[in-house]
């Protein structure tokens, strides 16, 4: 959301914020949402994007088309389903992209041998002589890919710490 808010702050025209399912089933915080509609962005419920448009290299605009509330997924979350006939084309000249805080773990891990969780994070040592070192001890990790979405902050401060547990690795400290 604050995207949305920054976009606006740094002078865009107009800023649109298409979402497939409607306001009632949007995650986040309900405050931002506010604060994003108070500050100008137009909120597109039941618009899935379906294929960014553009020409000789620049965009011009997203496809979307119309969606309804279905049935709750496995999840328990209500699925949108796309209304045949509704496509649309929202002009653009420039995209942004947000779609969730899952991990997606490269695969090169294996590899490596850096374990993930069954989440898809990162397995580090928590604590120890080598805060943040996985299972591959060349390789230390820390912020979201450890611990899940979290706080710039939160990553910094683990950036730091890793930082400590490779400098002790390798003697330094
Ligand atoms: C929409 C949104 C809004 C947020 N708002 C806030 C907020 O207001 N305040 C706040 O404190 N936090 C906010 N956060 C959370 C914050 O952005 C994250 O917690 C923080 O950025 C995590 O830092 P990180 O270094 O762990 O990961 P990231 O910032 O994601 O950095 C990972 C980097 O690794 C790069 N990368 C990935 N794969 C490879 C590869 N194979 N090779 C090389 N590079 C690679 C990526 O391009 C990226 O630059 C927000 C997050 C989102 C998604």
């Amino acid at each position: 959301m604050q995207r949305n808010r920054t976009l606006v702050r740094q002078g865009a025209a107009s800023v649109t914020c298409a979402y497939r399912r409607d306001e009632e089933n949007m995650p986040g915080s309900r405050r931002e949402v506010a604060n994003a509609k108070e500050e100008g962005v137009v909120f597109l419920f039941n618009r899935q994007p379906l294929e960014i448009v553009g020409e000789n290299g620049e965009v011009t605009g997203v496809r979307v088309v119309e969606t309804r509330m279905g049935k709750p997924g496995s999840d328990g979350r209500r699925k949108p389903e796309p209304i045949e006939g509704s496509e649309e084309l929202l002009a653009a000249e420039a995209v942004v992209i947000a779609f969730g805080f899952r991990p997606d773990p490269p695969d090169w891990f294996d590899e490596f041998s850096v374990e993930t969780l069954p989440s898809g994070r990162v397995r580090v040592a928590a604590l120890g002589n080598y805060p943040f070192q996985t299972t591959n001890p060349k390789v230390f990790a820390g912020g979201d890919m450890v611990r899940g979405s979290d706080l710039v902050v939160t990553a910094v401060h683990e950036g730091r710490e890793a930082a400590k547990g490779i400098a002790r690795y390798l003697g330094v400290i």
